[in-house]
């Protein structure tokens, strides 16, 4: 069995709305954009693995403060998976001893941050999870996953447009049993979304049209706060025989 917890599934930071961030049996992340404020101090030492999508922000944005939060813990350590890009990105950006120290070598303890470099279609493990990365269509270099432990599984999709191998994988596994998919704006912003590399409920459709199972459970994330409301009610109208849901934060789905 797995255990889904959502700390936070908005594409943009409203009161009491987090930013992207998924916790796996307690002790792997999928993204950081709402972690340390949603869980205890003994909860976040739980956190053996973050898996990143993306370099933007709102994906990664708590992964300082809870690295910050292990200093002085005897034998602490947290590894970091992503594309190459993404780990320079970080290296260079974020822990570079001016936005934050680098804790992947601070002098006086071992390193409690470590990078791990992964590639797309190249399968790795964690515990007992196994994770299949998929790249989406985003500005920057984009990861979907495939997630997987004991015979089911589940997919995140992250930010991205119209993207075509993440669906053929998900036909091709009979261990899926819930999607995670963006929408982020309203149809009327077509153009912003195109250009910015989200979806719409339009083109959303589009996309989970192409997932053949219609017993595959559909959640639906990262709206901007400010037009969820007008997102929510274009998804509800439309005609699908797909189930949808929206993910919402604080939601835990046992599979
Ligand atoms: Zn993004
Ligand atoms: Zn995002």
């Amino acid at each position: 069995m797995m255990k889904f917890k959502v700390l936070g599934a908005n594409g943009g930071s409203e009161k009491n709305k987090g930013l992207t961030s998924f916790l796996i049996d307690d002790a792997i992340l999928i993204d950081a954009g709402n972690v340390v404020s949603t869980l205890t101090i003994e909860e976040q030492q739980s956190i053996e693995h973050i898996i990143v999508s993306h370099s933007h922000l709102d994906h990664i944005k708590d992964i300082p403060l809870l690295i910050d939060n292990f200093i002085e813990i005897p034998d602490k350590k947290v590894n970091v998976y992503s594309l190459e890009e993404t780990i320079d990105s970080l290296k260079h950006n974020f822990f570079n001893n001016i936005i934050f120290p680098d804790f992947a070598m601070i002098p006086i303890h071992d390193p409690i941050l470590h990078y791990n470099c992964i590639k797309e279609r190249e399968r790795f493990n964690l515990n007992s999870i196994s994770i299949l990365p998929i790249k989406v269509n985003h500005t920057v270099p984009n990861l979907a996953f495939i997630i997987e432990k004991g015979g089911v599984g589940c997919v995140f999709i992250s930010d991205t447009y119209k993207t075509d191998e993440i669906f053929d994988q998900i036909n091709l596994n009979k261990n899926i049993k819930f999607v995670i998919i963006e929408c982020s704006f309203p149809d009327q912003s077509q153009k912003l979304a195109e250009v910015s590399k989200h979806l719409t409920p339009s083109i959303m459709l589009e996309q989970i049209e192409k997932i053949k199972d219609n017993s595959i459970q559909i959640y639906i994330y990262h709206l901007k706060p400010k037009y969820s409301s007008q997102i929510k009610e274009e998804i509800r109208a439309l005609k699908t025989s797909k189930k949808i849901e929206f993910l919402e934060d604080g939601m835990v789905i046992n599979i």
